[in-house]
């Protein structure tokens, strides 16, 4: 019979020096927090709305997103029983749309199941809708000082350098390496949650990305083996990076009236769900696409280019092309709405941007534009 082998041979090294930079990056990260607001107590609920905001999103970005939802929705009760667009309406801006609808689910569950609180450990976070390996362990420890890692991009380029480690970090097997090893450490600790987010300050601080790491201010240079070897500008390796897919639409700002169209996308696919203005596929000329708006019988009254942008996702890139019409009735299944209920009624991504501008001020349409990341 063959006997079992260990996950992880060669355990040593790796785990002394994490050992070692642990009381330094708990003592440096006392010293240096930020005062964030989620920071002002321990509470689950305020620490899974922040750690779900923050994923893919910049802090600054994240502040006045996260004072208003909690504001609105201060507890799991209160966004169980929010409308999903209402819910998505407060998401408005911040992207990655599925994260909000995930968050709500995971409401929902907690009222059902918990009477209105998250799960008490990181089993039952991890069993909750949208609740990954990263965030259920930063709750876990962070709220219940549970000694599960929190490993996500940021804290794994921290010890790519700290250990020197050449691998590509986009490989699971050495993100399963680095929450093992990360564990081992967290298991001899009294306040494990203060290490994981001293490890992820420190990532957004000091160890920052696209070689910029600030190592004369890192309190853990004395230890890290990238700063010793000068490879830190180097690492992470991130391995092969897929180019992203382009793809051609063509936006049509379609009035009638006082009023736009709009349309609710799919429940499938990029921004599901959320409405958007009509979309075809291709860059199509003003002619075509009034020939395709005249299919539907409407007598096209004007017809003017809308502008063009370029918004990114995380693997596909729309350049977008804006044709703008005002038709003598409404075409048939489109959602015509009032300019004001663009800003608070309709959740419109910022992929949309440009032509959500024009369709508030309808007397300026020759702009173009690069917008950011959108889900
Ligand atoms: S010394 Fe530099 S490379 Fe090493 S962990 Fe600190 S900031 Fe990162």
């Amino acid at each position: 019979m063959m006997s079992e082998k260990p996950e992880l041979p060669e355990i040593g090294e790796k785990e002394t020096g994490l050992a070692q930079a642990a009381p330094l990056l708990i003592g440096w990260f006392k010293k240096n927090a930020r005062p964030l607001p989620w920071r002002m107590d321990r509470d689950p609920y305020r620490i899974l709305v922040s750690e779900t905001m923050l994923q893919q999103t910049r802090i600054e970005t994240v502040l006045p997103y996260f004072e208003r939802f909690l504001s609105d929705y201060p507890d799991p009760a209160h966004l169980a029983a929010a409308p999903e667009d209402e819910v998505l309406k407060h998401w408005e801006g911040l992207g990655y749309y599925s994260r909000a609808r995930h968050l709500r689910e995971a409401a929902r569950q907690c009222v059902e199941k918990y009477g209105g609180k998250l799960p008490g450990s990181y089993a039952g976070l991890r069993a909750l809708p949208g609740l990954g390996e990263y965030t259920a362990g930063a709750v876990a420890s962070l709220a219940y000082g549970e000694p599960v890692s929190a490993v996500d991009g940021n804290v794994l380029r921290v010890l790519s350098r700290f250990w020197n480690d050449e691998r590509d970090i986009s490989r699971s097997a050495v993100k399963k390496e680095a929450r093992s090893r990360i564990e081992a450490v967290l298991r001899t600790l009294d306040e494990p949650g203060v290490f994981n987010e001293a490890l992820m300050e420190l990532g957004e601080v000091r160890c920052l990305p696209n070689g910029r790491p600030q190592c004369l201010r890192c309190p853990l240079n004395g230890l890290c083996l990238a700063r010793q070897a000068g490879t830190e500008a180097d690492l992470p390796n991130r391995g092969e990076i897929k180019p992203r897919r382009k793809e051609a639409k063509t936006v049509l700002l379609l009035f009638c009236g006082e009023k736009v169209a709009l349309e609710k996308r799919p429940d499938r696919g990029l921004l599901a769900g959320l409405y958007g203005f009509p979309m075809l596929d291709g860059a199509l000329s003003l002619f075509d696409a009034a020939e395709w708006v005249r299919s539907f019988g409407v007598r096209v009254l004007s017809a003017e280019p809308a502008g063009e942008a370029v918004h990114v996702f995380t693997h596909v890139e729309w350049a977008m092309r804006g044709c703008r019409f005002r038709t003598d009735r409404p075409l048939p299944g489109l959602i015509y709405a009032e300019a004001d209920e663009l800003a608070t009624k309709y959740a419109l991504p910022s992929a949309f941007r440009l032509y959500r501008a024009q369709a508030k001020d309808s007397g300026k349409d020759k702009q173009n534009g690069k917008m950011g990341s959108d889900q």
